[in-house]
């Protein structure tokens, strides 16, 4: 048997992203590609120190062991992990092999001895800081890593406990794990599981919590969609629900409160790492109510309608959804009006506002005349201009693509020429001070640039819309509204539609009531200012 080659592991655990990355995980992958590689790990040099004041050294001590012949090479997770930015790699790659040491990566598979191996890795540089299917790549890796770990997809407070993050302790310089621990409200909880599984409505439920002062992880008070969201997880019975990231199940329905995992039948439901505080003998007889409840239509699963998901209450700016109405025909005979209005959500669920109700035709007449009137003025407006001062008719999307390009490979020929500055350094072709000086203004380009594009990433399709780009759906919405199908149409005014406001009903100076009224707000508008959740306020 040949004898294995001796290699230094570098671990790093620093920026954003990278932070995702745990060690365990770097370790286990780097463990596999040295047996891969009839390598053998002399020496792990942990770098977790996240403010990166550790990492010069980190490296150097690496590096001594080559220069001493105790390892041959460095072995990391990434090639992007050798170094704090890509400019550091390139310095420190040129010290390695200086010395003559050889860099690794234990899931990038270059063969760096050869020369087509030397130009994956440059490109792997190069593409490291801001190639997004990688982060991706990444972020699925710690999903993994998650789950096996016993912990929700996504971290954050869960109601019931107290939820203890990720921390580096530096002093120590280790990593105390993600965990879950009850909290003192976990009786409450394990109560209302107790009161659904012997019938009690999940909107009863809810609208006990607001008159008892109860709020959520988020400082307010509980609303019915959120609670069933909750409840149903089944985190408080010990259990993490996975949905698969490439499964083809429809997606949620607006008009219910089961959110999309808990209708899909491929869910994964796993046994989290933290301590339960609902039986499962509750838990089980909670899922046989919620699943029978969202079988009754008149129940969870309310028809849609087109405006359904798009109404808002003027005064809380928070949702309104559908609700029946009743009025008494001839002979005092009852006829129930399913979706015969709009009301406010925190009305209805805990009463932190006054709310408004609105007529549903009220709220459709009003959008079909708004409808008209954009259509209206976008024709006069194009009328108005002449055709040449108008030549860009690409959509907003595209817009923002092409800034996006325009912004990245400017970043690729700045780093390109940092590179270039780096390298006629350490061959000694330039002295250090106009290195520096060169450095530095690319840097300070680099700056802007980043910033500008993660501006530009911040900035929605929305924002860059021109009322022109949507002429066709508002056209295409009046001409068929009566005949296009329902879910049809929620969908197309979903793309133009911000929302429509709904305004309470109120008295003017004169003494005339002004009956509620509806108020259409376009993707290119701004969103109006709530006017308070109170009515004699
Ligand atoms: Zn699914
Ligand atoms: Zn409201």
């Amino acid at each position: 048997m040949t004898k294995r080659e001796p290699f230094v592991a570098y671990i790093r655990v620093s920026t954003y992203y990278e932070e995702k990355i745990s060690p365990e995980i770097q370790r286990s992958a780097i463990k596999a590609w040295a047996d891969r590689n009839n390598a053998n790990i002399v020496e792990w040099i942990n770098d977790l120190d996240v403010s990166g004041r550790k990492t010069r050294r980190k490296i150097s001590n690496a590096l001594k062991m080559i220069e001493g012949r105790t390892a041959r090479g460095i072995a990391v997770w990434r090639y992007s992990r050798f170094g704090r930015s890509r400019h550091g790699n390139a310095i420190n790659l040129a010290r390695l092999e200086a010395l003559g040491g050889r860099l690794a990566s234990a899931t990038e598979a270059a063969d760096t001895r050869t020369a087509f191996g030397r130009l994956q890795m440059g490109m792997a540089f190069k593409f490291a800081e801001y190639e997004s299917d990688r982060i991706g790549e990444q972020w699925g890796e710690t999903r993994e890593h998650r789950r096996t770990a016993g912990l929700p997809a996504t971290g954050g407070k869960r109601w019931g406990y107290i939820w203890h993050q990720r921390h580096l302790d530096d002093a120590e310089s280790v990593i105390h794990r993600e965990w879950y621990e009850p909290n003192d409200t976990g009786l409450i909880v394990t109560n209302l599981y107790e009161r659904i599984a012997e019938g009690e409505s999940m909107g009863s439920v809810t609208q006990w919590l607001g008159k008892n002062g109860h709020i959520g992880t988020r400082g307010k008070p509980w609303l019915q969609s959120g609670l069933s969201r909750y409840m149903d997880s089944g985190f408080a019975a010990g259990w993490i629900r996975y949905h698969p990231d490439d499964c083809d199940c429809p997606p949620k329905d607006p008009d219910s409160t089961a959110s999309r995992g808990a209708l899909c039948p491929n869910r994964i439901w796993i046994p989290g790492a933290h301590e339960p505080i609902v039986p499962e003998d509750v838990w089980e007889a909670y899922k046989e109510k919620r699943a029978k409840a969202r079988n009754t239509p008149s129940g969870n699963r309310k028809p849609a309608y087109a405006l359904s998901g798009l109404m808002r209450c003027a005064r809380c700016g928070g949702t309104a959804s559908a609700a029946g109405g009743a009025t008494y025909g001839a002979g005092k005979v009852l006829i129930p009006k399913p979706g015969y209005m709009f009301r406010c959500s925190k009305m209805k669920d805990n009463r932190t506002c006054d709310g408004v109700y609105i007529l549903r035709s009220i709220a459709e007449d009003a959008v079909l005349q708004r409808l008209v009137d954009w259509s209206e003025a976008i024709e006069a407006e194009a009328a108005s201009i002449p055709q040449q001062s108008n030549p860009d008719s690409s959509t907003p999307r595209q817009r923002i693509n092409a800034a996006r390009e325009r912004l990245r490979a400017r970043l690729a020929e700045i780093q390109q020429q940092l590179d270039r500055q780096t390298d006629l350094l350490t061959r000694g072709v330039i002295p250090e001070d106009s290195y520096t000086r060169e450095r530095d203004r690319l840097t300070q380009e680099q700056t802007g640039t980043t910033a500008e594009l993660a501006e530009l990433d911040k900035r929605t399709e929305e924002q860059e819309a021109k009322p022109a780009d949507y002429q066709p759906i508002i056209r295409g919405l009046i001409d068929r509204w009566e005949i296009t199908p329902v879910e049809t149409r929620r969908e197309l005014l979903r793309s133009v539609l911000r929302g429509v406001w709904a305004y309470p009903k109120s008295t003017a100076p004169d003494g005339t009531e002004v009956p509620a009224y509806a108020v259409p707000v376009a993707i290119w508008e701004d969103e109006p200012r709530p006017i308070g959740p109170r009515a004699n306020a």
